[in-house]
This record gives structure tokens, sequence and C-alpha cells, in this order.
């Protein structure tokens, strides 16, 4: 990613349809569910996205999420988003998605997908997903990704995902209580974990853990950050000013309205360039190279 120049860079945006994959209408009624909850059913392509974004002067991290053993339907492919990441690569980081039920396999698939560094981190979404986090059978993949010192994005608190739907969708909330992490970031200090979203109804839990644990970051997605709860802005101007990351969850809320609500939430104008680019860098590991000029002095080998 080419950051110079770059206005912000956006860590949370979704890939909604394939381009490669047939339209897989298994499961539709959570679509049509969340069309509702969220009064919007926009839909853009990964092509559409970009140039969106590219407009804009915004980069951004793009994954999908793969339920596909509690949903059932098919997802969209990590590698079709590998591939536009590769193509727009001054603007487009692709990070994966693998269902953990897919266990060992789903590891393989992490590591191919980690080496060839087609993707440069992975999104983990507990309440579709239905899995605790702590659950030992998404460790193998979470190894591949401590390892590969990659950071890995987890949804946290409630999701519109099956709000209003017969039984949520048979979906729970629970599963996204951002303390589960906290056993995480124990087990896997390699692995920088983000709490996306404020984490409603847990929000002092996921500042508690963030607080705690070095490797924790949050990104503030999902919301009008004229609605966060007082205490995340708080913690954002003060001791976690360097872990706290601008994300919009694209196509849910844009970023035009997301930056527009950010100047007049109550953030302090020092803590502005850390959200909106420089912690996401040193997330992504983008920092702009410094270049070291010798000292004469040293220069004949003393
Ligand atoms: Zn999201």
């Amino acid at each position: 990613m080419n950051t110079e120049g770059m206005i912000a860079i956006d860590v949370h945006t979704h890939a909604e349809i394939s381009c490669w994959n047939p339209f897989d209408s298994y499961g539709e009624e959570y679509d049509r569910a969340a069309d509702k909850y969220f009064k919007s059913s926009r839909r853009p392509t990964i092509e559409e996205t970009i140039a969106y974004y590219r407009e804009r002067k915004i980069g951004l991290v793009m994954f999908t999420v793969d339920a596909e053993s509690h949903i059932g339907r098919v997802r969209i492919p990590n590698e079709e988003i590998a591939e536009a990441a590769a193509k727009n690569s001054d603007i487009l980081i692709a990070f994966a998605s693998i269902d953990p039920h897919k266990g060992k396999m789903g590891a393989r698939e992490a590591r191919r997908l980690a080496e060839s560094g087609a993707v440069k981190g992975f999104k983990f979404h507990p309440t579709l997903q239905n899995f605790h986090p702590y659950d030992r059978m998404a460790y193998p993949i979470y190894e591949v990704i401590a390892e590969f010192k990659l950071p890995a994005i987890f949804h946290t608190g409630h999701s519109g995902i099956g709000s209003g739907m017969r039984c949520g969708g048979s979906l729970k909330l629970e599963y996204s209580n951002p303390m589960h992490l906290d056993q995480v970031a124990i087990d896997f200090p390699d692995m920088q974990i983000v709490m996306a979203h404020p984490s409603w109804p847990w929000q002092d839990e996921a500042l508690s853990v963030c607080l705690h644990k070095p490797n924790v970051w949050i990104d503030l997605s999902g919301w009008s950050p004229k609605y966060f709860p007082k205490q995340l802005v708080q913690y954002a101007n003060t001791l976690l000013r360097e872990r706290m990351l601008f994300g919009s969850d694209f196509p849910l809320i844009t970023p035009d309205r997301w930056m527009e609500d950010f100047t007049v939430a109550g953030f302090k104008p020092e803590v502005h360039e850390l959200i909106l680019k420089k912690n996401a860098m040193r997330l992504l590991k983008l920092e702009a190279r410094v270049t070291e000029e010798k000292p004469t002095s040293l220069a004949a080998g003393d």
C-alpha cells in the first residue's frame, strides 16, 4: 500500500458479492433481515468499492466472512479478494476469512494464503461462525496467523445480522463478548487481535482487555462516531490512543459519513491522525521507511 498522500486507512470493509461465483441464494433470509435492520440493501462489487475508495484517497482492508458451516452459504473466495488486492496493491489489502470449523484444512488454507503474501491478516465473526473465540477448534488457524505475525480482526458486540429474525437466525450474541478474546490474547501473544466495533453491550470489557493486553486493538467500525459510548472516546483520547483504528464497515457505513461524524464526536485533534491512519500503518507494518543518512565520519569503517 502506498500510504503517501492517503488521508486515511479503513481497516474494516466487506466484500459483499462475488464476481467469480454465481449468486448463492441459500440463506437469503439473512440478507433480507439485514436490509430491514440496516435500512439499506446496497451490495457493491469489489471493483466498485475500490473505485469509491480510490476517488477519496482512502486505503482499505477488505474481507469476506466465511460462515459456511453454520449458515450453509458458499463464501466469496478469499482468492478473489486477494487477486483484487494484487491488482490494486497501492490502495487495497486483503484479509482472509476461514470458518474455524474447517480445522486443519482451514489451517492449510491459512498457511497457503499467508505464505504467498496474498493476504495480510484474517477476519473472524464468532456469532456468525458459531464458535467461542477461545475454542481449541480455532487454534490450528490461529497458530498459522501467529507464526506469520499477522493481525486478526474479530467481530465483537451485538450483531445486526440475525436481528429481528425468528430465534435471531439462531445466532448467539454471547460468542462475540470481547472478554473471550482475553484468553486468545494470552495464548497467542504474537497475533495482533483487533476487536471490531464498539462492543456494545460489553464496551467496558473490550476496553479492559485492550488496556491489559498489548496485542489487542479496537476498530471503530460499524457505528457512527456520534453514537459511540462515552468511555470509548475517553480511552481513544488517552490511554488507548495508539491502538484505536478507523474502520467503517463499508458498505454499511460509508467513510464519508463516518469521517464527518468523527470530527464532532469529541476526539481530540491530536489523536485524529493516529486513529485515521498512523495506528493502522503500525498494525499493518506499513511504516514509512526512514531513510537514514550515513554520518560521513563512519563511512570509512571506524
Ligand atoms: Zn463488519
